[in-house]
């Protein structure tokens, strides 16, 4: 399995990345977990537009969808001829959702272009991929993954608080794709985001065998995150996500 960042700026784009989206490809299968805003753009100098199979929302926060819209323009109106619908597993209501952002009747919404599927806990199988969710502590349902394939495992968490859970969820994966919005400071919210420090906490406890920090939030300095996951318990490789980095697993 081959995982490629598209997108791995937190909460909005910054000047080096888009928001959150991640390319995962096996077997001549390609999906798309998140497709957040300015990543169809960016997605398009790692893999060919049409050439996508599947896409896996994690929430509903415009940060992590809101280029399903451009997407849909795209395979709707292809001069060609629309290619074939794709599934789209999101949380209950994506399609709705994605219907208002394009400001579209919810009937039929997107639905002729995209086939969409609500998530499932799993573990169940999208492709060549076996798939587990699990529901994280954000503001709204939001759902961290595990992605197996050819006896290695991906975990990301899409966008979390401190979580029991999502430790149970990444225990033992080969790559753990975790966000770390915050810098460690006084008065945080508590379930919404993770700081660096946690991020590698999480690590820890899991036994991962690579951590990447993702979901950068462009007004931190990337390099005090480092510094700060590095700081944790987590005795593994800690690496920054950025644009175009590919992991193969
Ligand atoms: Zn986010
Ligand atoms: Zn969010």
């Amino acid at each position: 399995m081959r995982v490629t960042v598209i997108g791995c700026s937190g909460s909005f784009p910054g000047p080096d990345s888009p928001a959150s989206s991640y390319l995962i490809e096996a077997d001549g299968y390609a999906m798309l977990l998140d497709l957040g805003n300015g990543a169809l753009g960016t997605l398009q100098r790692f893999h060919p537009l049409y050439e996508i199979d599947s896409v896996c929302i994690s929430h509903l926060h415009a940060d992590h969808c809101l280029d399903l819209c451009g997407y849909w323009v795209a395979r709707t109106y292809r001069p060609s001829g629309p290619p074939p619908r794709i599934p789209v597993h999101g949380p209950e209501g994506t399609a709705v959702r994605l219907a208002k952002a394009y400001d579209l009747d919810p009937d039929p919404g997107m639905t002729g272009t995209f086939d969409f599927e609500t998530l499932r806990r799993g573990p169940y199988d999208i492709g060549p991929f076996r798939v587990t969710t699990a529901l994280m502590p954000h503001p709204v349902e939001a759902y961290a993954f595990r992605i197996e394939h050819g006896g290695k495992a991906l975990a990301y968490s899409g966008d979390t608080g401190a979580s029991e859970t999502l430790v149970d969820l990444a225990r033992g994966a080969d790559l753990f794709l975790c966000e770390a919005s915050f810098l460690d400071g006084p008065g945080l919210p508590s379930e919404l985001h993770l700081t660096a420090r946690e991020a590698g906490e999480h690590a820890a406890a899991a036994g991962v065998g690579r951590l990447v920090l993702t979901h950068l939030v462009p007004w931190n300095d990337r390099d005090v995150s480092l510094k700060e996951a590095k700081a944790s318990h987590y005795d593994g490789d800690v690496e920054l996500a950025y644009v175009g980095a590919e992991y193969d697993l």
